[in-house]
């Protein structure tokens, strides 16, 4: 069997191209959805990663803004920048581009974005509210692997889930997610004996460790859904997500590539996210 590779670009684009409908309505009442992102320190990728959500900001109409802070400044310089952001009635979403410098605490950053600006969803409030089933938003990477597995039809309910990693931003949300479409839901860590034991028995596999080629043909059950949400850079250049992708698309019936699979889902989520602030923003005012 050789797997239906899922386009995440061309997903992705589909996403935007809805949203921009969205977007006009906004621009038409006089609102223009506005994301403000804040990049502390000069990590390369991190810089990639906000050109990259930039340029999908304009190509479905938005506003957006970037608030670069000197990696050596204290904390307090992103957290006045996010108490004016927080007031600040043309910024509907904010993000931190993680990761943060050494010597910034990540955890009270995220908690001093606004509740209602908080489109990466990683405020507490967000995410304890995901285990009740209604965030006011949800992270974007598990949110861009759940449309992803939507688009493709792939059943969830009654089905074997195995997500590999645990973190607050992907594995963790990705499980309640599952859970909460009534999959059967294991999720492994860096502790996990015999992980090729566990993720042969997964209908659905996704593997967000950061660790290349962690998942090998033989660890995939044949017919099997693989979602690989890695992204890991190599030293001689281009990247990689944890998935051997050449011989276990040979095993699974759905697989996502890297590139190409969920980063730009993730993008698009995060465009989604902001459109709905920006429209809560709007009747809220008109309330
Ligand atoms: P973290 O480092 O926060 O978490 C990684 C998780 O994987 C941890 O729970 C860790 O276990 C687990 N893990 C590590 N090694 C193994 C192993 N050998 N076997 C089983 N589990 C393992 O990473 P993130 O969740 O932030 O990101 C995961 C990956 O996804 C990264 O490559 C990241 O770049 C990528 N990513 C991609 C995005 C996208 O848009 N496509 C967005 C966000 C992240 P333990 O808890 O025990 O340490």
């Amino acid at each position: 069997m050789t797997a239906k590779i899922l386009d995440g670009n061309a997903a992705a684009r589909h996403i935007r191209g809805q949203l921009r409908e969205r977007v006009d309505a906004l621009k038409a009442r006089g609102v223009t959805p506005g994301l403000a992102v804040i990049v502390a320190g000069d990590n390369p990728a991190s810089k990639v990663y906000v050109s990259n959500k930039a340029k999908a900001c304009a190509e479905a109409g938005l506003h957006s803004e970037v608030h670069a802070i000197d990696g050596g400044s204290p904390e307090r310089a992103v957290l006045t920048t996010l108490e004016k952001l927080n007031r600040d009635p043309r910024i509907h979403g904010i993000i931190v581009q993680l990761p943060l410098p050494r010597g910034l605490n990540a955890e009270r950053i995220m908690q001093s974005i606004a509740v209602e600006k908080d489109v990466d969803g990683f405020n507490w409030r967000n995410l304890g509210a995901l285990v009740g089933g209604h965030p006011s938003f949800s992270p974007c990477t598990p949110l861009g692997v759940m449309e992803l597995l939507d688009r493709a039809g792939a059943a969830l309910e009654g089905r074997h889930a195995v997500v590999v990693g645990r973190s607050n931003i992907v594995g963790k949300p990705l499980a309640l997610m599952l859970i909460a479409r009534g999959a059967t839901v294991t999720v492994c860590n860096s502790k996990t004996p015999d992980l090729g034991g566990v993720t042969r028995r997964a209908d659905i596999l996704v593997a967000a460790a950061g660790k290349p080629g962690l998942i090998d043909a033989a660890m995939v059950k044949p017919g099997a859904v693989v979602i690989d949400v890695g992204i890991n850079r190599l030293p001689q250049g281009g990247i990689v997500g944890d998935v051997e992708f050449a011989s276990v698309k040979e095993v699974a019936s759905l697989i996502t590539p890297v590139p190409g699979g969920v980063g730009p889902m993730t993008v698009a989520m995060l465009i989604a996210n902001t459109v709905t602030a920006a429209e809560r923003a709007v009747t809220s005012r008109a309330a």
